[in-house]
Protein backbone atom coordinates (compact mmCIF):
# COMPACT_ATOMS: atom_id res chain seq x y z
CA UNK A 1 0.00 0.00 0.00
CA UNK A 2 0.81 3.59 -1.00
CA UNK A 3 2.45 5.54 2.73
CA UNK A 4 -0.68 6.97 4.64
CA UNK A 5 -3.70 5.12 2.61
CA UNK A 6 -6.20 4.46 4.69
CA UNK A 7 -6.41 0.40 5.48
CA UNK A 8 -8.59 0.43 8.19
CA UNK A 9 -11.86 2.44 8.53
CA UNK A 10 -14.34 1.63 11.09
CA UNK A 11 -17.53 2.98 11.08
CA UNK A 12 -19.93 3.07 14.41
CA UNK A 13 -19.32 -0.35 14.85
CA UNK A 14 -21.59 -1.95 17.46
CA UNK A 15 -21.20 -5.00 19.54
CA UNK A 16 -24.18 -6.39 21.90
CA UNK A 17 -23.52 -9.32 24.08
CA UNK A 18 -27.06 -9.72 25.47
CA UNK A 19 -28.05 -6.61 27.44
CA UNK A 20 -24.42 -5.60 27.26
CA UNK A 21 -23.05 -3.39 24.94
CA UNK A 22 -19.66 -4.44 24.46
CA UNK A 23 -18.76 -2.21 21.65
CA UNK A 24 -20.71 1.39 21.04
CA UNK A 25 -20.42 2.46 17.69
CA UNK A 26 -16.77 2.86 17.50
CA UNK A 27 -15.27 4.93 14.72
CA UNK A 28 -11.54 5.31 13.44
CA UNK A 29 -8.87 4.64 10.69
CA UNK A 30 -6.08 3.54 10.85
CA UNK A 31 -3.22 4.30 7.64
CA UNK A 32 -0.15 2.38 6.26
CA UNK A 33 3.13 3.00 8.05
CA UNK A 34 1.06 4.50 10.79
CA UNK A 35 1.18 2.89 14.38
CA UNK A 36 -2.49 2.95 16.02
CA UNK A 37 -2.86 2.50 19.63
CA UNK A 38 -5.90 0.75 20.92
CA UNK A 39 -6.14 1.65 24.92
CA UNK A 40 -8.32 1.47 27.58
CA UNK A 41 -9.69 -0.08 30.75
CA UNK A 42 -10.23 -3.75 31.04
CA UNK A 43 -13.12 -4.69 29.57
CA UNK A 44 -13.46 -1.55 27.56
CA UNK A 45 -14.11 -3.99 24.35
CA UNK A 46 -10.40 -3.65 22.52
CA UNK A 47 -10.54 -7.02 21.78
CA UNK A 48 -14.18 -7.21 21.06
CA UNK A 49 -13.75 -4.47 18.58
CA UNK A 50 -10.27 -6.85 17.14
CA UNK A 51 -12.92 -10.14 16.93
CA UNK A 52 -15.22 -7.32 14.87
CA UNK A 53 -12.60 -6.12 12.65
CA UNK A 54 -11.38 -9.70 12.07
CA UNK A 55 -14.35 -11.16 11.23
CA UNK A 56 -14.15 -13.13 14.54
CA UNK A 57 -17.58 -11.57 15.52
CA UNK A 58 -20.34 -9.83 13.58
CA UNK A 59 -21.27 -6.58 14.26
CA UNK A 60 -24.36 -5.62 15.47
CA UNK A 61 -24.29 -2.76 13.74
CA UNK A 62 -22.06 -0.24 11.74
CA UNK A 63 -19.76 -0.86 8.93
CA UNK A 64 -15.81 -1.94 8.51
CA UNK A 65 -14.04 -1.27 5.85
CA UNK A 66 -10.64 -2.31 4.41
CA UNK A 67 -8.81 -0.67 1.43
CA UNK A 68 -11.58 0.69 0.37
CA UNK A 69 -13.75 -2.68 0.47
CA UNK A 70 -16.56 -3.24 2.69
CA UNK A 71 -15.64 -6.63 4.70
CA UNK A 72 -18.60 -6.87 7.57
CA UNK A 73 -19.71 -9.94 7.32
CA UNK A 74 -17.16 -11.59 5.65
CA UNK A 75 -15.43 -14.74 6.77
CA UNK A 76 -12.29 -14.98 9.02
CA UNK A 77 -10.47 -16.28 6.36
CA UNK A 78 -11.27 -14.17 3.55
CA UNK A 79 -10.61 -10.81 5.61
CA UNK A 80 -7.08 -12.56 6.12
CA UNK A 81 -6.37 -12.97 2.46
CA UNK A 82 -6.99 -9.48 1.41
CA UNK A 83 -3.98 -8.30 3.83
CA UNK A 84 -5.05 -8.10 7.80
CA UNK A 85 -3.21 -10.59 10.16
CA UNK A 86 -3.60 -10.61 13.49
CA UNK A 87 -2.25 -12.07 17.22
CA UNK A 88 -4.48 -13.32 19.99
CA UNK A 89 -4.33 -11.57 23.72
CA UNK A 90 -3.64 -15.52 24.98
CA UNK A 91 -0.23 -16.88 22.69
CA UNK A 92 -1.69 -19.31 20.26
CA UNK A 93 1.13 -21.30 19.13
CA UNK A 94 1.54 -24.99 18.64
CA UNK A 95 4.46 -25.67 21.55
CA UNK A 96 5.31 -29.37 20.31
CA UNK A 97 6.23 -27.72 16.87
CA UNK A 98 9.33 -26.22 15.52
CA UNK A 99 9.27 -22.57 15.72
CA UNK A 100 9.60 -22.24 11.99
CA UNK A 101 6.74 -24.76 11.45
CA UNK A 102 4.85 -22.44 13.67
CA UNK A 103 5.50 -19.44 11.33
CA UNK A 104 5.11 -21.86 8.53
CA UNK A 105 1.39 -22.26 9.59
CA UNK A 106 1.02 -18.47 8.51
CA UNK A 107 2.51 -18.34 5.47
CA UNK A 108 -0.47 -20.45 4.02
CA UNK A 109 -2.69 -17.30 3.90
CA UNK A 110 -0.66 -15.99 1.24
CA UNK A 111 -1.76 -14.79 -1.84
CA UNK A 112 -5.60 -13.42 -3.17
CA UNK A 113 -6.15 -16.92 -4.43
CA UNK A 114 -9.57 -19.03 -3.73
CA UNK A 115 -9.45 -22.23 -1.56
CA UNK A 116 -8.92 -24.64 -5.19
CA UNK A 117 -5.32 -23.05 -5.63
CA UNK A 118 -4.51 -23.43 -1.91
CA UNK A 119 -6.16 -27.20 -2.26
CA UNK A 120 -3.48 -27.60 -4.75
CA UNK A 121 -0.55 -26.35 -3.19
CA UNK A 122 -0.08 -29.51 -1.02
CA UNK A 123 2.90 -30.11 -3.65
CA UNK A 124 6.53 -30.33 -2.27
CA UNK A 125 7.96 -27.36 -3.89
CA UNK A 126 4.80 -25.37 -2.88
CA UNK A 127 5.64 -26.13 1.12
CA UNK A 128 9.48 -25.54 0.60
CA UNK A 129 8.20 -22.33 -0.75
CA UNK A 130 6.70 -21.85 2.86
CA UNK A 131 8.96 -22.56 4.38
CA UNK A 132 11.13 -20.27 2.90
CA UNK A 133 8.56 -17.57 3.83
CA UNK A 134 8.55 -18.60 7.22
CA UNK A 135 12.38 -18.37 7.54
CA UNK A 136 12.06 -15.06 6.07
CA UNK A 137 9.85 -13.82 8.35
CA UNK A 138 11.53 -14.63 11.47
CA UNK A 139 14.30 -13.32 10.26
CA UNK A 140 11.93 -10.17 10.27
CA UNK A 141 11.41 -10.76 14.09
CA UNK A 142 14.99 -11.73 15.19
CA UNK A 143 14.22 -15.33 15.57
CA UNK A 144 16.65 -17.02 12.79
CA UNK A 145 18.65 -18.13 14.95
CA UNK A 146 16.07 -20.60 17.02
CA UNK A 147 14.13 -21.71 13.94
CA UNK A 148 14.43 -25.38 14.94
CA UNK A 149 13.66 -25.17 18.26
CA UNK A 150 10.71 -26.68 19.86
CA UNK A 151 8.06 -23.59 20.15
CA UNK A 152 7.13 -24.87 23.82
CA UNK A 153 10.71 -24.15 24.67
CA UNK A 154 10.97 -20.03 23.75
CA UNK A 155 10.73 -17.71 26.35
CA UNK A 156 7.65 -15.52 26.35
CA UNK A 157 8.99 -12.84 24.51
CA UNK A 158 10.19 -14.80 21.46
CA UNK A 159 6.88 -16.65 21.61
CA UNK A 160 5.24 -13.15 21.03
CA UNK A 161 7.74 -12.42 18.22
CA UNK A 162 7.13 -15.67 16.96
CA UNK A 163 2.91 -15.15 16.67
CA UNK A 164 3.93 -12.11 15.29
CA UNK A 165 6.00 -13.80 12.48
CA UNK A 166 3.46 -16.58 11.61
CA UNK A 167 0.73 -13.24 11.81
CA UNK A 168 3.68 -11.62 8.74
CA UNK A 169 3.82 -14.57 6.92
CA UNK A 170 0.38 -14.09 5.82
CA UNK A 171 1.52 -11.36 3.69
CA UNK A 172 -0.35 -8.82 5.40
CA UNK A 173 -1.19 -4.62 4.71
CA UNK A 174 -1.97 -4.39 8.31
CA UNK A 175 -1.52 -6.14 11.50
CA UNK A 176 -3.34 -6.17 14.73
CA UNK A 177 -1.57 -7.09 17.76
CA UNK A 178 -3.83 -8.19 21.12
CA UNK A 179 -1.36 -7.23 24.24
CA UNK A 180 1.89 -8.32 22.34
CA UNK A 181 4.01 -7.18 25.19
CA UNK A 182 1.96 -8.95 28.27
CA UNK A 183 4.32 -11.15 30.25
CA UNK A 184 7.46 -9.63 28.77
CA UNK A 185 10.29 -8.23 30.18
CA UNK A 186 11.63 -5.23 29.73
CA UNK A 187 14.50 -6.07 27.34
CA UNK A 188 12.10 -8.54 25.65
CA UNK A 189 9.44 -5.12 25.48
CA UNK A 190 12.25 -3.15 23.78
CA UNK A 191 12.94 -5.74 21.05
CA UNK A 192 9.31 -5.97 20.53
CA UNK A 193 9.21 -1.91 20.12
CA UNK A 194 12.11 -2.40 17.72
CA UNK A 195 10.23 -4.76 15.60
CA UNK A 196 7.10 -3.02 15.56
CA UNK A 197 9.32 0.58 14.69
CA UNK A 198 11.11 -1.77 12.01
CA UNK A 199 7.58 -2.76 10.47
CA UNK A 200 6.54 0.61 10.63
CA UNK A 201 9.20 1.86 8.42
CA UNK A 202 8.80 -0.42 5.72
CA UNK A 203 4.91 0.22 5.89
CA UNK A 204 3.21 -1.99 7.61
CA UNK A 205 0.04 -0.65 8.86
CA UNK A 206 -0.21 -1.78 12.73
CA UNK A 207 -2.70 -1.48 15.25
CA UNK A 208 -1.94 -1.96 18.71
CA UNK A 209 -3.77 -3.32 21.65
CA UNK A 210 -1.38 -2.49 24.92
CA UNK A 211 -1.84 -2.43 28.71
CA UNK A 212 1.89 -1.18 28.62
CA UNK A 213 1.37 2.87 28.63
CA UNK A 214 5.59 3.13 27.69
CA UNK A 215 5.34 1.18 25.00
CA UNK A 216 2.72 2.44 23.66
CA UNK A 217 3.12 5.61 24.23
CA UNK A 218 6.86 5.09 22.99
CA UNK A 219 5.73 3.50 19.47
CA UNK A 220 2.63 4.99 18.55
CA UNK A 221 1.91 7.92 16.13
CA UNK A 222 -1.91 7.78 17.21
CA UNK A 223 -4.07 6.28 20.06
CA UNK A 224 -7.42 5.78 20.13
CA UNK A 225 -9.07 5.37 24.18
CA UNK A 226 -12.06 3.31 24.42
CA UNK A 227 -13.81 3.11 27.76
CA UNK A 228 -17.22 1.16 28.53
CA UNK A 229 -17.41 0.49 24.92
CA UNK A 230 -17.08 3.76 23.81
CA UNK A 231 -15.21 5.92 22.11
CA UNK A 232 -13.34 8.55 25.26
CA UNK A 233 -11.12 10.14 22.90
CA UNK A 234 -7.81 9.78 20.70
CA UNK A 235 -4.57 11.50 19.47
CA UNK A 236 -1.13 11.82 19.27
CA UNK A 237 0.19 10.12 22.81
CA UNK A 238 1.03 13.82 23.78
CA UNK A 239 -2.55 14.71 23.69
CA UNK A 240 -3.57 11.31 24.86
CA UNK A 241 -1.22 11.80 27.89
CA UNK A 242 -2.67 15.34 28.83
CA UNK A 243 -5.91 14.57 28.68
CA UNK A 244 -7.81 14.91 31.85
CA UNK A 245 -10.64 12.23 30.70
CA UNK A 246 -8.43 9.25 30.30
CA UNK A 247 -6.39 10.17 33.34
CA UNK A 248 -10.09 9.77 35.47
CA UNK A 249 -11.02 6.56 33.21
CA UNK A 250 -7.78 5.30 34.17
CA UNK A 251 -8.02 6.15 38.06
CA UNK A 252 -11.66 5.49 38.27
CA UNK A 253 -11.97 9.72 39.41
P1 LIG B 1 -10.99 -5.57 26.67
O1 LIG B 1 -10.30 -6.38 25.63
O2 LIG B 1 -10.95 -4.10 26.42
O3 LIG B 1 -10.51 -5.89 28.06
P2 LIG B 1 -13.32 -7.10 25.87
O4 LIG B 1 -13.56 -6.70 24.48
O5 LIG B 1 -12.68 -8.41 26.12
O6 LIG B 1 -12.54 -5.94 26.66
O7 LIG B 1 -14.72 -7.10 26.65
C1 LIG B 1 -15.62 -6.02 26.60
C2 LIG B 1 -16.89 -6.38 27.37
O8 LIG B 1 -17.61 -7.38 26.66
C3 LIG B 1 -16.62 -6.96 28.75
O9 LIG B 1 -17.63 -6.51 29.63
C4 LIG B 1 -16.71 -8.45 28.52
O10 LIG B 1 -17.09 -9.12 29.70
C5 LIG B 1 -17.77 -8.55 27.44
N1 LIG B 1 -17.60 -9.70 26.55
C6 LIG B 1 -16.53 -9.92 25.75
N2 LIG B 1 -16.71 -11.05 25.02
C7 LIG B 1 -17.92 -11.55 25.38
C8 LIG B 1 -18.68 -12.69 24.98
N3 LIG B 1 -18.22 -13.54 24.06
N4 LIG B 1 -19.89 -12.87 25.57
C9 LIG B 1 -20.36 -12.01 26.50
N5 LIG B 1 -19.70 -10.91 26.90
C10 LIG B 1 -18.49 -10.68 26.37
MG1 LIG C 1 -8.70 -7.74 25.75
Amino acid sequence: PAAGEVLLDVQAVRKTFGGLVAVNDISFQTRAGQIVGLIGPNGAGKSTTFNLVTGVLRASGGAVNFRGQRIDGLPSRRIARLGMSRTFQHVKLVPEMTVLENAALGAHLRGRKGPLAAMLRTDRTQERELLREAERQLQRVGLGELMHEQAGNLAMGQQRLLEIARALAADPALLLLDEPAAGLRHKEKQALAEVLRGLRAEGMGILLVEHDMSLVMDVCDHIVVMEFGTHLMEGTPAEVQRSEKVRAAYLGT
